[in-house]
């Protein structure tokens, strides 16, 4: 597919002027956030913005409603706490790793321990800044529930030794101590071959097997085809020993939600899923219900994405989030995820199959059919 647009896609220093004010994505590799940084970006929502933190579909977390002077600002004090490493690589670091890696026992192999080393190898490399901001690594931790990110480079482990590198379908088993350098020489490669146009891998007509052969690794292996071993790209509320997986609704984080997350977890994990891996003890699930938060896998929350909708989207047709506030506790437990969209982009949708719910200016379409 050939491109006319330019790339867009919003970061710290390029800041999206929507409708309800600036809006800034911050990169959060591999989710992870120390306490530290949850509070900077909680302080910064509050003064800077409208006071809430977006969680992304790529673990990322967006401030909005951002006034003229806030993006100076906000850089700021992102840069103090560790979360802006590089002024020309902002946008490119989309890395995302398998949320509960190395806090269960359904991994193969820990993948957290290597997103800071692919990080440091992609902001190494003063050529790759050019990536666009869509470009996605992903480390799978051998689960299978990054396979549907659809990610352009995609590391999933198969044991100790080995991970399988996936590229637009293509693929090669290569040892763990090459993960980061052969990553990035992947998205080098994606540079060299592209013609400028193409925003993704997936977009290069034979991309993943160009890409390999430019690297001198040959298509040696099948891609798996169990496809999401976790049974759904959306991940359930429950507990894994001392992680909860907290389902945030609708990806948006309230300032009284975040003080209870920083108060009872020791380390936070944004996954793409709008929800939060928290090492945290078990029986802290009732504080966290207290204040909206999902810990139960049967609430009708879990798998509900929106997109932003009016006020904050000038294309929207509905204020589509609180439609989605109003209707979902009422909604039965559904076996989709399911999206609301207030036109027909439907950013944000999930990948894969979802119940889709879209503004139609004066009412609303399920799954093609009007309301
Ligand atoms: S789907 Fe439409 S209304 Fe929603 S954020 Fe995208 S462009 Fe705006």
């Amino acid at each position: 597919m050939r491109r006319t647009e330019a790339d867009r896609c919003p970061g710290v220093l390029a800041v999206h002027e929507a409708a309800d004010g600036g809006l800034a994505r911050v990169r959060v590799p591999g989710g992870v956030l120390s306490l530290a940084q949850l509070q900077v970006l909680r302080m910064a929502a509050s003064e800077l913005g409208d006071g809430r933190l977006e969680l992304t579909s790529r673990g990322n977390v967006q401030v909005r409603g951002l006034t003229e002077d806030g993006p100076r600002e906000l850089s700021r004090r992102l840069y103090d706490a560790g979360l802006l490493p590089s002024i020309t690589h902002e946008r490119v670091r989309n890395i995302l790793a398998s949320p509960l890696s190395g806090l269960d026992d359904q991994g193969t192999y820990d993948v957290l321990p290597l997103v800071s080393a692919v990080d440091r190898a992609l902001c190494s490399r003063p050529g790759l800044a050019e990536l666009p901001g869509r470009f996605l690594f992903a480390l799978d931790d051998g689960r299978g529930d990054l396979s549907g990110v659809q990610a352009d480079v995609l590391v999933r482990a198969v044991d100790e030794r080995e991970a399988l590198l996936s590229l637009g379908g293509s693929a090669v088993r290569v040892s763990w101590a090459e993960v980061p350098e052969v990553m990035v020489a992947a998205a080098e490669a994606f540079l060299a071959e592209r013609d400028g146009q193409e925003w993704r891998i997936a977009e290069l007509d034979d991309g993943g097997r160009r890409i390999l052969n430019r690297l001198g690794l040959p298509t040696t292996e099948e891609l798996p085809t169990d496809t999401e071993t976790t049974g759904s790209s959306v991940i359930t509320a429950g507990r894994h020993g001392s992680a909860l997986v907290v389902t945030v609704p609708l990806g948006s984080l309230g300032q009284e939600q975040a003080v209870v997350v920083a108060d009872v977890a020791e380390q936070v994990r944004v996954t793409p899923w709008r929800s939060l891996v928290l090492v945290a003890p078990a029986d802290q699930g009732a504080r966290l219900e207290e204040v909206g938060l999902v810990t139960k896998a049967d609430s009708p929350w879990n798998g509900v994405t929106a997109c932003a909708g009016q006020p904050g989207c000038a294309k929207a047709l509905a204020d589509v989030r609180a439609e989605a506030w109003r209707v979902t506790p009422r909604l039965p437990r559904h076996g989709r995820p399911m999206h609301w969209s207030g036109c027909a982009r439907r950013c944000g949708k999930p990948s894969g199959e979802f119940v889709d719910v879209l503004a139609l200016g004066n009412g609303y379409s399920i799954d093609g059919e009007r309301m």
